[in-house]
């Protein structure tokens, strides 16, 4: 499965005069893991909102599976895309089932009950999620963590064709997002969708990734095979950090070892 999901011509968004991203020119194909990687404020969650419709370019387009972006209408992108967000936050106490349900709500006639089936799904992506144990309590209620599992649990529940997630482990413990990672990978694999995902670790990044695309001062630094992304000279240019990287037998992945300049001559 080799087509284009996005294509970005020239794109350029600014929060009011704050300039954001400038003239991004990508290509994003589908049936692949691709990680988004930069500094803090390089613009990262700005480029998933615009990926995913919420935000639009002032200058260029965005074209999803051939057609603007601005041209889809809500639903119908709620059908192929589905979104977690960095800061997850719902005010009501809805229940975690009533919220892992939400993510039917694309597919379902108006005014539709969810039928036996999608009862069984979610249930499924709740045992999945490690999160069926919580189903009743208020979503107000739980941790960071937890709220995260629940968000990933709505996301998959809507049976996307690909899956936008923004930094989506970032307030999960060690084997949660190992497990959250592996869980994303198998089903990328198997063709189910494909996985555009805001990442700080480098070495989840190596492991989990096909392909990343690095953001740097509004721009986009290098995009291409992890392999090749994941370089030294790359890393010092766009975090102003050292790195040794090497295989790594345990893992079976690219690993990378950080630490800070000597002398550093600038901050990033
Ligand atoms: P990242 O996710 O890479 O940390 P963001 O895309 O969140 O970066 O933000 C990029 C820049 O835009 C930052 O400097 C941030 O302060 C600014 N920014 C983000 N959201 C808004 C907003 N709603 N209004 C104004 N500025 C914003
Ligand atoms: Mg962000």
């Amino acid at each position: 499965m080799e087509s284009v999901l996005w294509r970005l011509e020239n794109v350029s968004f600014a929060y009011r005069d704050k300039p954001v991203l400038q003239g991004i020119n990508s290509v994003l194909q589908a049936g692949r893991c691709i990680g988004i990687l930069g500094p803090n404020g390089s613009g990262k969650s700005t480029l998933l909102d615009l990926l995913a419709g919420l935000l639009h370019p002032q200058t260029g387009r965005i074209l999803f599976q051939g057609k603007p972006l601005a041209r889809y209408r809500r639903r119908d992108l709620a059908r192929c895309l589905a979104l977690v967000p960095q800061h997850f936050r719902i005010s009501f106490d809805f229940s975690v089932r009533e919220v892992v349900e939400m993510g039917l709500h694309p597919h379902l006639a108006r005014f539709a009950l969810p039928s036996f089936e999608d009862q069984q799904q979610v249930e499924k992506i709740m045992r999945q999620t490690g999160i069926l144990a919580l189903e009743k309590r208020p979503i107000t209620r739980l941790s960071g963590g937890e709220q995260q599992r629940v968000a990933v649990a709505r996301a998959l529940t809507q049976r996307p064709q690909v899956l936008l997630l923004d930094e989506a482990t970032a307030s999960l413990d060690i084997r949660h997002s190992l497990a959250l990672l592996q869980l994303l990978r198998q089903r990328v694999q198997g063709g189910i969708f494909s996985v555009v995902a805001v990442l700080h670790d480098l070495n989840l990044a190596a492991r989990f990734c096909d392909e990343l695309l690095l953001l740097h001062k509004g721009r986009c630094q290098a995009q291409g095979p992890t392999a090749q992304i994941l370089d030294p000279r790359i890393l010092e240019e766009v975090y102003g950090v050292e790195s040794e990287i090497h295989y790594n037998d345990f893992t079976q992945s690219q690993q990378v070892s950080l630490r800070l300049p000597a002398s550093p001559l600038h901050e990033n």
